[in-house]
């Protein structure tokens, strides 16, 4: 008897946007121990060269890398069709990962700031996706998964436009799927809750606020980067291949509970 392996995602080609650490480095190695060609992204060159060839040799997948700013329009779509071509033109998994977060009072929130969240954490997503979707309607199939955040439903001070571009990336989901549902393409969000990365490294080094994440938390205590491969995985396989324009929280209870 053939074994029932809703999950194997082994020969699929992955893209990977900001996986240079953190949250998506751990995503991509998930998908390389899966069995996953994959691709890393960030803007330094030099020190994705080192982590591709890490990541390589760790895992013994295939693992490429590519470097570009997801601000500049230009630069992501040449960017996202060098990667179409170097995977021979069939991309299957694209994880809109990349992320930044500034915290300031409201009144003090630098306009250029705004933007620069809104042009990284959505305008980005959108256009990655856009263009990398090209191919896979072409193909009839195709996973992009949306990393969101506990943001995007849950408002907290001083961090407004970050919050405004991750309830942004839910209904960018619902989009992309009412856009590309009927091509077999599966457009679903990933909200981690709070997890140790560079991106929250002053909030877990404040103990009033690292007790806070923890007692708010059901589970009671921080995310690690690890927590979210699971939920990816299942995301990118045929498990989940009629699950569409959803959210998924991994958030160790956080939204769940008051
Ligand atoms: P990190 O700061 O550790 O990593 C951010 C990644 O995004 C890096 O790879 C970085 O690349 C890339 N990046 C940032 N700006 C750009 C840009 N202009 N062009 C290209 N790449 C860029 O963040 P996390 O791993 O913590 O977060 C990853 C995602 O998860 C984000 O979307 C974040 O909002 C989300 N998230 C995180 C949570 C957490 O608690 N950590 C909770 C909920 C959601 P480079 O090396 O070039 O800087």
């Amino acid at each position: 008897m053939t074994p029932y392996q809703p999950f194997d995602i082994s020969g699929r080609t992955a893209f990977v946007t900001g996986s240079s650490r953190g949250i998506g480095l751990s995503l991509a190695r998930g998908l390389a121990r899966s069995g996953c060609r994959v691709m890393l992204h960030g803007r330094d060159t030099a020190s994705l060269e080192t982590t591709r060839a890490q990541l390589e040799a760790e895992t013994g997948a295939e693992v490429l890398a590519t470097a570009f700013d997801l601000t500049d329009a230009d630069s992501v779509a040449s960017g996202v069709d060098e990667v179409v071509e170097a995977f021979g033109g069939r991309l299957d998994i694209l994880v809109n990962n990349a992320g930044i977060q500034r915290r300031h009072p409201l009144a003090e929130f630098p306009v250029a700031e705004f933007d620069e969240i809104i042009a990284v954490n959505l305008k980005a997503a959108f256009l990655v996706a856009q263009r990398a979707s090209l191919s896979m309607v072409a193909r009839g199939s195709g996973k992009i998964i949306n990393i969101a955040s506990i943001q995007s439903s849950l408002a907290r001070p001083s961090i407004t436009p970050y919050s405004a571009s991750k309830g942004g990336i839910v209904m960018l989901t619902r989009g992309l799927c009412a856009d590309l549902a009927s091509s077999g393409v599966q457009i679903n969000a990933l909200a981690p809750g709070y997890i140790h990365t560079e991106l929250t490294q002053a909030l877990v080094d404040d103990p009033k606020f690292s007790a806070w994440v923890t007692g708010r938390t059901p589970a009671s205590r921080w995310g690690e980067v690890d927590d979210l491969v699971g939920t990816l995985l299942y995301l990118a396989s045929p498990a989940a291949d009629f699950v569409n324009g959803q959210v998924l929280y991994v958030d160790g209870g956080m939204t769940a509970v008051v």
